[in-house]
């Protein structure tokens, strides 16, 4: 009890969406080199992801769009046998390839194992450095780099499996987490907080359309600081009413202002004060227990440098 895990599976580097993709593996490999150079790897407990099941991934997503891209996985390796390219596109930003199937399921798995591992007390909290991301991801729909929502799979599972009564979604990614909205708006047992970069991809958000929704968007150019005084005026308010009994993080750092996927200002710092601002809410609240997910970030050496204040943090090192 007390330690960080850090769930992963290296067949999260092997989905590619094709040459000069952002969403690409180096994005995992440099988090790894900066865990590795900086020592903070022997704070972690590394663990292995098993693939979910697929009453895991049906748990937030309608069978049909699991079967879909089961099929098209299938169609794609056939054509692939037969000589055709090694990409489907599913829409103009995001392809599978032939070991996208496997890298989703181990996603999922990772944060369905790092939840079971936090709500059982083996780790105190835990993250998960997987890909493909998920909050893009719809009920019935993939899109913007997702296919399955992770961090949505991760809070039906807590309160439909170990029946937790309050589960919050914390999401910190520049573009709005509309994939889990669709997922978890009007569940009550969930609360999922938010802010992105607005009018931005994918568009909406603007309105928190249930009560169960705290989106707070932003205009390009915010820095950090207005981010935080934010945080303090809209979550954690709500998040102290909840009283979450564990806090699930989309842990996107594409606000980085070094990353030009997004025009926010963010800096390790801030990653640095949001974690810490969630940790006293999970210490509150919920026993520590926090599972934080890998959504976006894009600009390789901020990455790292985020998810190492982000990483720092959590493990309390
Ligand atoms: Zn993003």
């Amino acid at each position: 009890m007390g330690a960080t895990g850090y769930f992963t599976h290296s067949d999260c580097l092997k989905h590619d969406m094709g040459p000069g993709h952002p969403e690409c593996p180096a994005r995992l490999g440099a988090i790894e080199d900066r865990l590795l150079i900086t020592g903070l790897d022997m704070a972690l407990t590394r663990r292995e992801a098993a693939p979910a099941a697929l009453a895991d991934i049906e748990l937030a997503h309608d069978r049909m769009h699991v079967a879909a891209l089961r099929g098209l996985t299938d169609v794609l390796r056939e054509d692939m046998a037969a000589g055709g390219p090694p990409y489907t596109n599913l829409d103009p930003d995001t392809a599978i390839n032939a070991y996208t199937w496997d890298a989703a399921l181990r996603s999922a798995g990772a944060v369905i194992e790092a939840t079971d591992a936090v709500i059982e007390g083996e780790f105190e909290n835990a993250f998960c450095a997987i890909r493909p991301p998920g909050h893009h991801a719809c009920r019935d729909k993939a899109m913007g780099f997702c296919f399955f929502n992770n961090v949505a799979i991760a809070a039906k599972h807590a309160v439909e499996r170990h029946g937790l009564k309050r589960v919050a979604i914390v999401d910190f990614d520049v573009h709005h987490g509309n994939g889990t909205e669709d997922i978890v708006a009007g569940d009550d047992r969930i609360l999922m907080v938010s802010f992105f970069q607005h009018p931005f991809f994918p568009e909406g958000g603007s309105q928190s359309n249930a009560a169960n929704l705290v989106n707070v968007p932003v205009p390009a150019y915010t820095k950090g600081m207005d981010i935080r005084e934010l945080i303090e005026m809209m979550w954690i308010p709500r998040l102290e009413a909840f009283q979450p009994e564990l806090i699930l993080i989309s842990a996107g750092f594409d606000a980085h202002r070094e990353d030009d996927m997004g025009q926010l200002g963010l800096v390790e710092q801030d990653y640095a004060w949001i974690t810490l601002r969630m940790k006293d809410m999970a210490n509150r609240y919920a026993k520590g227990r926090i599972v934080s997910c890998l959504e976006g970030g894009y600009n390789l050496s901020a990455l790292a440098r985020s998810v190492e204040a982000h990483l720092r943090v959590l493990a309390d090192v």
